[in-house]
């Protein structure tokens, strides 16, 4: 008898694991159960700016399900989970039974308890209807309360659509979870300069409605007048399925390297999964794209009965805004063996952070060019993610800290990263993705030499 997949949850998680599923089993009975339809949260500032229309924020039309053989529900809420008889109830009081189920569930805005945090045109920037809603309500004065990854997310298509935009955070910085305080000084002066106003180390306590206007008190007395209100303080993993069912449920649902739950065939993945740390670290949620993928990816190969153990998630953030790129990854906060370069005028900012001769964190900021438009921040991640050992190229890169490219050619990073390339592209399908046919360059490039030399000099 074919195996009964029941995966919940439409994001990339989901998408990922479906996917996989039918690369791997393809005599598979897969259902698909959501009360979105399927699309792409992290495209919503794009909509926004208005450089995409909604349907480019879709990520699965019918005819892709049809083609992957995928039985969807979608509209429909699963309201809970009974692991002893493998079986879910939807909202409507139907039951749908599975052999293996997969929770990709997700993460929703958390509402911090600010009095009229949760009123009518104080708008979160997390869904599809909230992009919608902040379209179609006044916004020539926005206020972004929080100023985290997400909020930056969101910046530059805020920035267009409204007249004047201020920043409110609680901490003494902006991005106080993504960059060092020198970083954030950085870009922060890049906002003020373009005019957006940040106010750091302030706590927002009430908000309320002043005719069409919001009204925001501050403690200490200042009040804040806008049009709109953006929340962007958080969001908080959508575990409420398996809670109280006896399985492991701390910051999110706790998964295995198999993405497996402590209940027998029930998997987790996505934002709504505390899983391995590639660093050794405690397992924690890491809300991002790149990790939800990855999880429904090596969920779904274990489910398909194929094992496949996840090396753990990186800690990553990497955005764009006014004109600036930023990223960091895996251990940029530490201090101690680090090297670092900063030039204001340019507003590059460059640390890395070694253990011997190994990197384990990083920070790059700038303009394009020096950030991802050079390449830098996937060879920065590669080192790190790889934990290549440098020798020599330590010193080379405490010289030469712009020269990141000599060091990851001739660490034979990349190598290791292809074969570490999750189920070696087996499982990968067109996703419905349309691409011309681009073939790489056969000629090397006149560097290629220097490059590969192996030489620091
Ligand atoms: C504005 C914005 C910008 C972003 N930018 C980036 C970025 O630049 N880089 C990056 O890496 N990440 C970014 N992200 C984060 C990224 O979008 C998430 O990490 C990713 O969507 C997580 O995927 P997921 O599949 O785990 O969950 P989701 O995409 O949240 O999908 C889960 C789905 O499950 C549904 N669901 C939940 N509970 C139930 C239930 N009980 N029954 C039925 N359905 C249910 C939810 O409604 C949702 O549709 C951004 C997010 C936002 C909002």
């Amino acid at each position: 008898m074919a195996t009964r997949h029941v995966i919940v949850g439409a994001g990339p998680a989901g998408l990922a694991a479906l996917e996989t599923l039918r690369a791997l089993d393809a005599d598979a009975r897969l259902t698909l159960v959501c009360d979105e339809p399927a699309y792409a949260r992290m495209v919503l500032p794009y909509y926004v700016e208005g450089r995409i229309d909604e349907c480019a924020v879709a990520t699965g039309d019918p005819g892709w399900f049809e083609e992957l053989g995928v039985e969807t529900r979608f509209g429909v809420r699963v309201a809970r989970v009974e692991p002893d008889a493998h079986r879910l109830v939807l909202d409507d009081g139907a039951t749908l039974e599975y052999d293996r189920l997969l929770v990709a569930t997700g993460s929703r805005v958390r509402i911090p308890p600010i009095d009229g945090a949760d009123a009518e045109g104080v708008i979160p920037m997390w869904t599809l209807d909230h992009a919608n809603g902040y379209l179609a309500a006044p916004h020539g004065e926005t206020v972004i309360v929080g100023a985290g990854f997400i909020a930056f997310t969101v910046l530059d298509a805020i920035a267009k659509r409204a007249n004047e935009v201020t920043f409110l955070e609680l901490e003494p910085q902006i991005l106080p979870r993504m960059l060092d305080a020198p970083s954030a000084a950085v870009l922060e002066g890049r906002l003020v300069e373009r005019g957006i106003a940040v106010r750091t180390g302030v706590r927002l306590e009430r908000i309320e409605s002043a005719g069409r206007r919001r009204r925001l008190h501050l403690a200490g007395g200042d009040v804040v007048e806008c049009d709109a209100v953006i929340l962007a303080t958080g969001v908080q993993p959508n575990v409420e399925l398996l809670e109280g069912t006896g399985v492991d449920v701390g910051q999110g649902i706790v998964v295995d390297e198999r993405m497996r739950t402590s209940a027998p065939d029930v998997y987790a993945a996505g934002d709504v999964a505390q899983g391995p740390d590639l660093l050794g670290g405690e397992r924690e949620v890491r809300a991002i794209q790149p990790v939800a993928v990855d999880h429904g990816r090596v969920a779904a190969a274990n489910m398909a009965g194929a094992d496949v153990r996840y090396e753990g998630a990186l800690t990553m953030n990497v955005l764009a805004a006014q004109g600036l790129e930023a990223c960091s990854f895996g251990r940029w906060s530490e201090d101690g063996d680090v090297t670092r370069v900063e030039n204001p005028a340019s507003r590059v900012v460059r640390k890395y952070v070694w253990e011997g001769d190994r990197l384990v964190g990083g920070i790059l900021m700038g303009p394009s060019v020096a950030v991802t438009g050079a390449h830098d921040a996937g060879m920065l991640k590669g080192l790190i993610q790889t934990g290549v050992p440098l020798g020599p190229w330590k010193a080379w890169l405490t010289e030469n800290p712009l020269d990141l490219r000599r060091a990851y050619v001739a660490s034979g990073a990349a190598p290791r990263l292809l074969a570490s390339t999750l189920l070696a592209g087996r499982a990968a399908t067109g996703g419905g993705f349309r691409w011309p046919r681009v073939k790489p360059a056969r000629a090397r490039s006149a560097h290629h030499g220097v490059l590969v030399s192996g030489a620091t000099r």
